[in-house]
Parts: structure tokens; C-alpha cells; sequence
């Protein structure tokens, strides 16, 4: 589903992916850990082509990102945000399906059924004429969740999506992410979530500085790392 081959990328000297390299088959749930500024969030951004790598290759569903396949590898991952990044003024199910009228072109009566099942998916049915600001963070990260599954994408990219929350609506969130990983859907999280990763990810991917350090089985690795920089890492966060 997604393949990423030696990508490197730089913000003027800032070299903060320096040949990163991994894949991720159909149905597959990869966490990706590691310190901040090691650069997971750049490696997301390269996968939906919010940002474009200075060389190496990214694959999604088929396609070789290029000018050319952008626009369709945007449609077929979705991101879900640290923040939300809801629209404040319109909402809960405006929000749900301004992508699908306007990007997939959706008819839009269609569309704002289809948003309300959505919505009964993730527990928000009854808030979907609210505007976000009435939502604490949980409900409006569950309405992120929602707006990214109405685009019918190939691959969810989650950045850090609990990170926002207050402690006790963290767990409302994850259980969602559980459940499409239960249903197949092809996840790739940010997250320092560890019991999550080790329970709900087939396979963890660790970062430092710019290159993968360890990558493998999500349990084992998360358990007993074989490389001091994953060992000190988790010894901090847990
Ligand atoms: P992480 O998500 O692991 O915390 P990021 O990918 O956000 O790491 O960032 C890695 C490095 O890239 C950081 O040093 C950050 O300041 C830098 N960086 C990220 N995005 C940009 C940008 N758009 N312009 C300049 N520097 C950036
Ligand atoms: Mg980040």
C-alpha cells in the first residue's frame, strides 16, 4: 500500500530526513515512534504530499508520487491532525462533508447521509449540528476520525492524534482507531501511546535523527528493543 524508499529532505541546512526507508502492506497498523524532531511528522507529510522528499521514492496504492499523481495520493490518505484542524465555523457534519461534496464531488444528500452513519460510527451522531467549539478535544478529534473516513481513503495517517487531549478522553480515541484497525483499514499512527502500539500495531518503526534506527514486529520490538536508542527512548516515555 505504501512504499517509501530512501527519502531524504531538508529545510535549508536542516536536514531532518536523511534516507528513510519502510513499507506498509494493505490492512497493516505501523506506529511510529520516536523523540521530537526526529522527523515522523515530515515523513507523514511526504506520504499525503503535504510536503514533496528532495529525492528518494514514495509509492501509495499504486502510484509513484509525482505532479502528476498528487492530487489522487491526497485523496487516497487521509490525515488526522494533533489539533483537530477542524473548520470552526461550520459544522460537526459540514465538516464531515465539505471534502467529499467538493474534492470527490459526491452528491450532497448522498454525502450528508453517508457523513451522519459516519458520525454514528465514531459516537457523535447526536453533535452533528454543533459547531466545534462546543466539542471538547475527544469529540472533535472523533469528528477528525469521521472526516477522514468520508473521503474513502486507501491509508489513515495519524499524527500524534491523542497528544491534545486531556487524559481522560484519550482512551475514547484510541478505542475508535482500535476498531478500524479490527475492520483492515491500513493505519499508519504517530504516537507515544506505547501499551496501544504494543497491543494495536503489527509493527513499530523507531526514529531518530532524521533515519529509522530499529523497525519490526510491534510487540517484540516495543518489549525488548534491540538497539540502545529505542531501549532509552522507551524508557522515558513509559
Ligand atoms: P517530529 O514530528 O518527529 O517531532 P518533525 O518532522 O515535525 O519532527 O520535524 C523535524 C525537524 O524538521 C524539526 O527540526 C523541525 O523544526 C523541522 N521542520 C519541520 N517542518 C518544517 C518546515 N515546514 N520548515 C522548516 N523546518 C521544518
Ligand atoms: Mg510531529
Amino acid at each position: 500500500m505504501i512504499a517509501v524508499e530512501n527519502i531524504h529532505k531538508a529545510f535549508g541546512a536542516n536536514r531532518v530526513l536523511r534516507g528513510v526507508s519502510f513499507a506498509v502492506e494493505a490492512g497493516e497498523v505501523v506506529c511510529l515512534l520516536g523523540p521530537s524532531g526526529s522527523g515522523k511528522s515530515t515523513v507523514l507529510r511526504c506520504l499525503n504530499g503535504l510536503e514533496r522528499a528532495d529525492s528518494g521514492r514514495v509509492r501509495v496504492a499504486g502510484r509513484e508520487m509525482s505532479d502528476a499523481s498528487l492530487s489522487a495520493i491526497r485523496r487516497s490518505v487521509s490525515m488526522v491532525f494533533q489539533r483537530f484542524n477542524l473548520f470552526p465555523h461550520r459544522t460537526v457534519l459540514q465538516n464531515v462533508v465539505e471534502g467529499p461534496i467538493h474534492v470527490l464531488r459526491e452528491d450532497r444528500t448522498e454525502a450528508e447521509a453517508r457523513g451522519r452513519d459516519l458520525l454514528a460510527r465514531v459516537g457523535m451522531a447526536d453533535r452533528a449540528d454543533d459547531y466545534p467549539a462546543r466539542l471538547s478535544g475527544g469529540q472533535q478529534q472523533r469528528v477528525g476520525i469521521a472526516r477522514a473516513l468520508a473521503m474513502r481513503p486507501d491509508a489513515i495517517l495519524f499524527d500524534e492524534p491523542t497528544s491534545a487531549l486531556d487524559p481522560e478522553r484519550v482512551g475514547e480515541v484510541l478505542q475508535i482507531m482500535r476498531s478500524l484497525a479490527e475492520e483492515g483499514m491500513t493505519l499508519i499512527v504517530v504516537t507515544h501511546e506505547i501499551a496501544f502500539a504494543r497491543e494495536v500495531a503489527d509493527r513499530a518503526i523507531f526514529m531518530d535523527g532524521g533515519t529509522v534506527v530499529e523497525q519490526g514486529a510491534a510487540r517484540a520490538m516495543l518489549t525488548d528493543p534491540q538497539e540502545d536508542r529505542t531501549r532509552l527512548f522507551l524508557d522515558r516515555v513509559l
